[in-house]
């Protein structure tokens, strides 16, 4: 088999977990670089810009650089573009989405806005329900960063995007158009950002029903890895088979 042109890494538990390296994943993720495999941090994560998570990457002692990394702010940025043009957007979501979308050439801007575009907001109040409802019902395009329903944190487990987006629709009766993973959109930004193509691509993650699903729908090699989410039993009862299981990012050769 020919050495992958990248691997595609989702971050928390495959990279870290919480604040805590896994072990060997420093090791691991040099050992592709040297032999020549592009190294590509994937997250659904829409609080943080690109430049603030490479920039915990490395205070974690991974070595990286915001141009390694695609989030699904990033993403929902360039696949508006892309789609649509530069467009006027109210966001519900916190500083790393609004400067992601603004650094796409968006313009933040409640009255008039085109699209709606929801990502976790630890700020969300019924006000703005309220505003993204009045938009959606006034004809707006509905755009979710992604649709986790809850994030892992050291403390147990916080609401995430999903219960920001599930409360909009539920409200409006629109159904979004989501980036993130599972979705087609970030992989497809992902795969035009590097020009890779998807046979050449292994995708690493933790979770079967995002990472996984979102290799395999995107046609890429996948890899599970024990250190997160999804355990080795809930293969069968998801049916999302992944090609490979490994203990750890740290087995990876
Ligand atoms: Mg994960």
């Amino acid at each position: 088999m020919n050495r992958p042109a990248a691997y595609i890494l989702d971050l928390d538990g495959v990279v870290y977990r919480g604040r805590t390296v896994i072990p060997g994943a420093c090791e691991s993720i040099d050992q592709l670089r040297s032999s020549g495999s592009r190294v590509v941090f994937l997250t659904n994560n829409a609080t943080r810009t690109r430049e603030a998570i490479a920039r915990r990457l490395k205070d974690m002692g991974v070595p990286c650089s915001a141009g390694d990394v695609i989030s699904s702010a990033y993403a929902a940025s360039v696949y508006i573009k892309e789609k649509y043009g530069s467009s006027t957007i109210y966001p519900v979501g916190e500083q790393g989405l609004v400067e992601e979308l603004e650094r796409a050439g968006h313009t933040i801007n409640r009255q008039d806005a085109e699209y709606v575009v929801v990502g976790l907001d630890r700020e969300f109040t019924y006000e703005k329900l309220t505003l993204a409802l009045d938009l959606l019902m006034n004809g707006a395009g509905f755009i979710a960063t992604n649709t986790d329903a809850m994030l892992p944190t050291e403390h147990g487990f916080l609401p995430g995007a999903g219960s920001m987006v599930a409360a909009i629709q539920a409200a409006s009766g629109v159904v979004p158009d989501v980036v993130g993973k599972p979705n087609k959109p970030i992989m497809d930004v992902l795969l035009m950002e590097y020009e890779l193509k998807s046979e050449e691509c292994v995708m690493v993650g933790d979770r079967l029903e995002t990472d996984i699903l979102a290799g395999i729908r995107a046609g890429m090699r996948t890899v599970l890895v024990l250190t997160g989410a999804s355990g080795i039993e809930d293969i069968e009862s998801s049916g999302i088979r992944p090609d490979t299981v490994l203990d750890s990012i740290a087995d990876l050769e």
